[in-house]
């Protein structure tokens, strides 16, 4: 039995232990310093553990240029987002091409040093209208990239330590992990769902349809940076325990975390979060109506659409599994998408975000056609809590 091939062939591992560790710290006493975002530290520890294989340090210029114009690194590589070092201005000013620099975090701890191959102008007229589609101010990934630094540094990097207070080190597993862990399980298929929400019955229904063709199930909730008004990755992670204790087969699913920042780039982002997953070991990526979209910036199944520009067996490796909105019907009596069932909108338990949120407050389960009472009942703590 063999597992996928990771994106570009090799696993990459930019986490140096032992004595090679201790002497990359040693180093590092007498190096200048570069202090990394949040974002940044994300991207960090994802090219470290190989989650961004065939990654291995922040992106240079050519890389950069073809990725917004082209979803491709300078080699031909589908890659669809930037992946970019861009400190102040003021500290970029200091950096100079050929030197190794620190790499902190944000209280001053020593994550890894990068060496620096190139400094380049970061052209974001290019990266914002290409990478997001839009050039609005008031979508979130925009906003971040116009706050990012006016230069990028890049070059590879060696890591002793991707994180100091990683949330849910039990859940925390690097693609090395999930793969021996698909391999020790016999799965040769495996379907991965990425998610940044409490799972609900529609998507637990996506997850189960997914599960009905593969050996496995690897639920892969994103618990990196998200906006500030996405539920908090603690309280979901409360949820998908219940959900999966209770409802299911644990022979057959996984839950494990993935400390991605969230950059809500929609279709372009559905690629990065597949890609992603083949890295991980996934076989199988499920695409939902509007993956990683925020807003009304994005077709409803841009995301699904814009796996058809590439040969998917050759270029991106893993099979998209392209579901349409789910919802409880109640003549059909289970759960159904316009494809499966025949019935009109009076059939179906809709519920809107914001009637959601109102229940959850008031203390008010919603229907059990639409969440499962256990994952309800945890919503309404937090959401009660936080009133
Ligand atoms: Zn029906």
């Amino acid at each position: 039995m063999s597992l996928i091939t990771p994106h570009g062939g090799t696993l990459v591992n930019r986490i140096l232990e032992g004595s090679a560790a201790s002497a990359l710290r040693d180093q590092a006493k007498s190096l200048a310093a570069i202090t990394l975002s949040p974002r940044e530290q994300f991207d960090l520890e994802m090219i470290a553990i190989g989650a961004f294989s065939p990654l291995t340090g922040f992106q240079g210029k050519a890389d950069f240029e073809s990725v917004c114009r082209n979803l491709r690194l300078a080699d031909g590589t589908v890659w669809p987002i930037p992946v970019t070092l861009t400190p102040a201005d003021e500290v970029a000013a200091t950096i100079n091409p050929g030197q190794k620099y620190a790499l902190n975090d944000s209280v001053g701890r020593l994550l890894g040093v990068i060496t620096v191959t190139e400094k380049y102008a970061h052209d974001k007229a290019l990266e914002i209208p290409n990478v997001y589609r839009t050039e609005d101010p008031a979508h979130p990934g925009v906003a971040a990239v116009q706050k990012q630094g006016n230069f990028c540094i890049a070059g590879p990097i060696d890591v002793v330590q991707a994180t100091y207070e990683p949330e849910f080190p039990d859940f925390r597993k690097t693609p090395a992990q999930t793969r021996e862990m698909f391999a020790a399980k016999g799965w040769s298929t495996v379907s991965a769902f990425q998610t940044r929400n409490p799972i609900h019955r529609a998507h637990e229904y996506l997850t189960k349809c997914a599960l009905e063709i593969t050996d496995g199930l690897l639920i892969h909730p994103l618990v990196g940076e998200t906006k500030s008004d996405d539920i908090p990755a603690d309280v979901r992670m409360a949820c998908y325990k219940v959900l999966i204790d209770n409802y299911y087969n644990k022979d057959r699913t996984l839950l494990t975390v993935m400390p991605l920042a969230m950059r809500y780039a929609g279709p372009r982002e559905a690629i990065l979060h597949a890609l992603i997953r083949k890295n991980y070991g996934v076989t199988h990526f499920i695409v939902g109506r509007d993956h990683a979209g925020v807003g009304n910036y994005y077709g409803t199944y841009d995301a699904q659409k814009i796996f058809e520009q590439f040969d998917i067996a050759k270029e991106i490796g893993i099979t998209p599994l392209n579901f349409e909105h789910s919802t409880w019907c109640k003549t059909c009596e289970g759960m159904v998408s316009a494809k499966t069932c025949p019935h009109g909108p009076e059939t179906k338990v809709f519920l809107s975000g914001t009637k959601v949120r109102d229940l959850l407050k008031a203390g008010q389960r919603p229907p059990m056609e639409f969440s499962r009472p256990e994952v309800a009942d945890i919503l309404i703590k937090w959401a009660q809590a936080a009133k």
